[in-house]
Formats: C-alpha cells, sequence, structure tokens
C-alpha cells in the first residue's frame, strides 16, 4: 500500500498558516507538490470534517452533521463520542481490508471513539495508551486544552512513523490555540512553527510519503454571540435548537457558541411565520429549508431540523446571558466563513487542480474511485 500521513491541524485557519510561519513545509512542497486553499464540509465544525476526510464523502454519506445529536421522535439528545455514527466506508478500513498498515494519533479522546475503528495503532492524548508510550519512549501527555498537545501529538506521530512506519497515518490536533490566539500572535504562530519542524522531519524520515496538511474548519473572532432558542420562543415560536458545534470541550467555546443552527419546529404550521421572522433578524446570513441546506450542502434531510440558519461573520449563535451578548473574547467557527482551509501536499496523488474540498484528499486514494 501507498505511504501516505494525513494531518489535520484543527481550527487552522488559511491565515495561520503561511511562507514565514511554515517555511520548510511551503519549500517542500514548491519542489514537490503543491500549497493552495480548499473548502471543508459544512456546518464548519470538527466532527462533521474529520468524516468528510476520512471517507472522501458528504455528510449525507457519512451520516455526521455535528459533535451532538437530537432525535425530534424519541427526544433523545447526547454527545457523539462513540462508533456507529460513521456510515461510511474510512480509508482505513480500506487499507485494512489490504494488508495495509494504519495508526490514528489524536489530541481529542472522543476523534478516536468515533473514527479509530480498525486502526492498527491507536492513540490519543487525552486517554494514552501506556503500552505505546513505553513502546516510542513517549513523555505522559500535556492537558488536551493546552499549547503543548500539538507538539506532544506530532512527536508521538514522528516516534511511530520512525520505528514502525505505518503504511497509513492519520493525526490529529486540538484547536485549543486557534480559538484562543489570533493569526499573527507569538502563540499561533509557534503552534504552526511546531507543525512545519515536525512535518519537515517526517518527511525528511520517509521522502517518498504522500504528506498531506489541511484543516477541519477555520477560525474567526466573533463579536455577537445570540441565544436564538430564547429570542425565538419569545417571539412566540416553539422550537428545539440544536448548535452542530456543541461539545464537551468547553474551554473552547464557553456559550457553544457556532455559526450554525439547526431548528426544529415542534409546531409544523408556524414554518411560514417562522421563516419571515428569522430571515430578518440581522444576524442571520442565510435561512434554508432543510431540503434546500441538504441540497446546497450534501447534508441528511432528516438529521437536520426543519430549517438551517447560518450567521454572518461577525456573529455566532449560542448559550448565553443576556439572549444577545456583545464580547470581545469569542473565536470559533462553524459559519461558511469558516470553511475555508488550507491544503498543502507533498507527491500528491494528483495535480494541484483536482483538489477542490479537503474531502478530495482521501477520495482519489480509494482504489475504486
Ligand atoms: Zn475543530
Amino acid at each position: 500500500m501507498k505511504k501516505v500521513m494525513l494531518l489535520v491541524v484543527d481550527g487552522l485557519a488559511p491565515e495561520y498558516f503561511q511562507k514565514d510561519t511554515a517555511p520548510h513545509l511551503f519549500r517542500l512542497a514548491q519542489e514537490s507538490g503543491f500549497y493552495k486553499t480548499v473548502l471543508g464540509a459544512m456546518p464548519s465544525v470538527t466532527n462533521v470534517n474529520h468524516a468528510c476526510i476520512l471517507s472522501g464523502k458528504w455528510p449525507e454519506e457519512t451520516g455526521v452533521v455535528g459533535n451532538y445529536y437530537y432525535n425530534p421522535i424519541t427526544q433523545e439528545e447526547g454527545f457523539i463520542e462513540e462508533r456507529g455514527f460513521m456510515k461510511a466506508k474510512m480509508l482505513l478500513q480500506e487499507y485494512g481490508e489490504n494488508h495495509g498498515t494504519t495508526a490514528f494519533f489524536t489530541v481529542k479522546g472522543k476523534v478516536l471513539g468515533v473514527y479509530g475503528e480498525g486502526a492498527d495503532i491507536g492513540m490519543s492524548a487525552q486517554d494514552p495508551d501506556q503500552k505505546l508510550i513505553r513502546k516510542y519512549g513517549l513523555d505522559m501527555p500535556p492537558a488536551v486544552d493546552s499549547l503543548d498537545s500539538t507538539r506532544w501529538i506530532l512527536e508521538a506521530a514522528y516516534r511511530c512513523i520512525e520505528k514502525d512506519s505505518p503504511d497509513l497515518v492519520y493525526c490529529t490536533t486540538n484547536d485549543y490555540a486557534f480559538h484562543h490566539f489570533a493569526p499573527g500572535t507569538i502563540e499561533a504562530v509557534q503552534q504552526v512553527r511546531t507543525v512545519d519542524a515536525y512535518m519537515a522531519e517526517i518527511a525528511k524520515l520517509e521522502p517518498q510519503r504522500q504528506i498531506y496538511i489541511t484543516a477541519d474548519h477555520g477560525m474567526n473572532q466573533k463579536t455577537r454571540i445570540v441565544h436564538f432558542q430564547n429570542i425565538a420562543q419569545k417571539a412566540g415560536f416553539s422550537v428545539y435548537c440544536l448548535p452542530p458545534l456543541k461539545d464537551r470541550y468547553i474551554e473552547n467555546h464557553i456559550y457553544q457558541e457556532g455559526g450554525m443552527l439547526y431548528v426544529f419546529l415542534k409546531q409544523k404550521q408556524q414554518a411560514e411565520a417562522f421563516y419571515q421572522f428569522a430571515q430578518k433578524e440581522p444576524y442571520v446570513q442565510q435561512i434554508l429549508t432543510k431540503e434546500a441546506a441538504a441540497e446546497q450542502y450534501h447534508l441528511p434531510i432528516d438529521q437536520i431540523g426543519d430549517y438551517v440558519l447560518l450567521t454572518e461573520k461577525n456573529s455566532a449563535f449560542g448559550e448565553c446571558e443576556p439572549d444577545i451578548l456583545y464580547t470581545q473574547a469569542s473565536r470559533t467557527h462553524g459559519s461558511l466563513f469558516e470553511r475555508e482551509v488550507p491544503l498543502l501536499a507533498i507527491h500528491p496523488e494528483r495535480e494541484k487542480e483536482a483538489y477542490q474540498y479537503s474531502k478530495d484528499i482521501v477520495k482519489y486514494l480509494f482504489k475504486d474511485k
């Protein structure tokens, strides 16, 4: 099997990843690959995009539409943290079927839980495998929500490649750094330099390995947080609002704030009035019926409520007090404005023009594509 490494740097907006912050990688890309920006899937949140990147498919086939699920019939809800949510075949499984060896490295434990199925080597910084720590001579990992967790997971991937050289290596970080630090800050620059240094070393270790570096979503400063559920209810609408970005890592978004919302109407006769109401709200960039959203963003129609709302660039939907909160303390994602992500490739499978979406990386690596 082809030797491939795919690094998904969580929250790496293109503004962070530039020639001056990643000089080694940009030189390698110039010599034997390319750099461009591509589009991720909507909503621009972690789980949705890991599913698409790992399978080369849209959410309508992966079935993953967020970090959190809600079933309007049973009213069951909860975090997506286990296997069974992912419906599409992943490249990891294809490698397994063809006797290729695979390794999966992630800072967040839930990512290994949801997507790590079938990986020969699986490691999360959150809940590390002690046998692997000893085997690769690693220190104990730092906290998930720390700047150092990126270095640690890349060190683990480096040592694994050095010792075992798995055919397929998938590695992903945590977006703590980019939720907290804007492009150009010392901390953000240092994060990208760490990625640059480690990935250049991996390229040196195995000069023939295909290497792809991309992100699950971008990141932007938000100054207005909107508790849409409260606002809609006060306006007389009976709704359940599901933020696809809602997760347990509240260090990163304390109001669970994000740029997209699935709205379930409890009284279907309110549909037209609700549409008229929501589209007039100043923080709404776009309101789509589930049919339109499913078509435009390739989403599974039965999992996205009755309406899909998207914010304008400076706003996010969240669970805040008061219902509209103005703040300088939020950097987050989920909207159309965080959909663009970098793609840097070394020895890519196809020419630069063939890659339009981040999911295309894996699409071209499947045997029957
Ligand atoms: Zn993310």
